[in-house]
């Protein structure tokens, strides 16, 4: 099995922007799992191991993109309607016939092949039929009309999807039209996961004073698997380095990459850093971001180490920014950049020079229909409802200072970072 190289995530300590992270990323990492066959009904969310050719053209015959009748275009006559002979009558699921006589036209329905010779498709509605046996053409039809040709779909041959693609329901749909049953795909990464923090319980126990729910571990659950990883619930953890290492140890090589939250800032209660430090290397990562610092990245064993921060809304964006590109890469899935769009800001707000911002926002359309986007009345790193109550962020880049209402805003959707 590939292995990640020797202490990838080293890099000199300074404070690094969010590109040069990335970049870090991109150049280190590899994709590191195997490869299984399996049916396309199971493929939904997994990574494809190589490329889709097609065996076939589809549609793999000319047939009728309408319920009608089809005729050689130069009967036609140019100035008045023509009457022509039913010579066929074409369901869909035919034999593909050998010719259509000439002078006639064959009734035929959507789907159905094309007879030889038939290049135009009439549609029923705009024809009259004449008896039991005979069709009434009005002029004006173009030569072609209605006609699907073999392969306009897919050539056979052709590569329909590649490898590193991540598949989504209309794709399990094309491997299935170009007739193929099981195809080769990434296993998902395996992924396990802790929360750390005394003051940390489980939903659906009391809290005592000074306690706060786990959110972390639930929301880093729904983060992974919608990327595909098969994952793995490790509880919480206390602040207490000796249980910390325990539990750490235990996961070295039985997973790819290994999550906590909390923990790793600069506090005398911030254990998990030394703890992974004695078990392999870790190197903090010094992000120009905000929210989101403290990360550390780190590697025990064979298995890749994130400490994320502990604060609920630094989680997810450190999640979405960081891992989520980690993990597409460690998985060996295409690792695109997601896409924003220009949105014009209903706020004002104010930040630091070279520092990265995701402020929180949700769109609305204003009154000349262009999308607007309005932030979050609250703002701090713990203010979860936050991101549930909007739809996407407002990037604002590292030179930017401020932001004025009416001015042109990056906004990235939620679903383009797994949220
Ligand atoms: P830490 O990074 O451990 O100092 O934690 C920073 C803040 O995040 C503190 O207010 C913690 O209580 C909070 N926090 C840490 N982990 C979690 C978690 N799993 N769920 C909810 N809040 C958390
Ligand atoms: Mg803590």
């Amino acid at each position: 099995m590939a292995q990640l190289s020797d202490d990838c995530f080293a890099h000199g300590g300074k404070l690094m922007t969010t590109a040069e992270a990335l970049a870090l990323l991109e150049e280190k990492l590899q994709c590191i799992t195997e490869t299984e066959t399996i049916s396309v009904v199971e493929t939904l969310s997994r990574v494809l191991a190589e490329d889709i050719i097609s065996p076939c053209n589809v549609p793999p015959h000319d047939n009728s993109a309408v319920d009608g009748y089809a005729v050689y275009f130069d009967d036609l006559g140019t100035t008045s309607e023509t009457i022509l002979q039913i010579s066929d009558r074409i369901t869909a699921g035919s034999h593909v016939r050998e010719k259509l006589r000439k002078g006639t036209a064959a009734r035929i329905f959507t789907g159905a092949p094309m007879p030889f010779g038939a290049d135009t498709v009439l549609m029923q509605e705009d024809c009259k039929l004449k008896g039991t046996d005979e069709v009434s053409i009005p002029v004006g039809i173009k030569s072609g009309s209605n006609r699907r040709f073999a392969g306009e779909d897919v050539e056979k041959g052709a590569v329909i999807l590649h490898a590193g693609r991540t598949v989504r329901p209309q794709d399990m749909g094309l491997i299935s039209a170009v007739g193929i049953s099981t195809i080769k795909v990434r296993k998902p990464l395996r992924v396990a996961f802790f929360s750390t923090g005394d003051e940390l319980r489980n939903p659906g126990t009391p809290l005592e004073s000074g306690q706060v729910y786990d959110s972390n571990r639930y929301t880093i659950n729904g983060l992974l698997n919608n990327l595909g990883c098969h994952v793995t619930d490790l509880g919480i953890l206390p602040d207490t380095p000796d249980l910390i290492h325990k539990a750490l140890e235990r996961t070295i090589d039985q997973y790819d990459l290994v999550l906590t939250s909390g923990g790793v800032s600069v506090g005398e209660e911030d254990h998990v850093k030394q703890v992974v430090e004695s078990l392999g290397s870790l190197h903090a990562w010094r992000l120009a971001i905000k929210p989101g610092r403290p990360i550390a990245l780190g590697q025990i064993g064979s298995t890749a180490f994130v400490g994320l921060p502990g604060n609920p809304v630094a989680v997810i964006v450190t999640f979405s920014n960081f891992v989520r590109p980690l993990i597409n890469l460690l998985s060996g899935a295409e690792n695109t950049t997601p896409k924003t769009f220009p949105v014009v800001a209903a706020f004002s707000h104010k930040k630091k020079k070279d520092r990265k911002e995701w402020v929180r926002v949700h769109l609305k359309e204003n009154l000349e229909g262009h999308w607007e986007a309005h932030k979050y009345p609250k703002e701090g790193a713990g203010i979860l409802s936050s991101v549930c109550h909007s739809d996407g962020f407002a990037v604002l880049s590292e030179e930017l200072l401020s932001i004025q209402p009416g001015d042109l805003i990056s906004y990235l959707p939620f679903n383009e970072v797994a949220l």
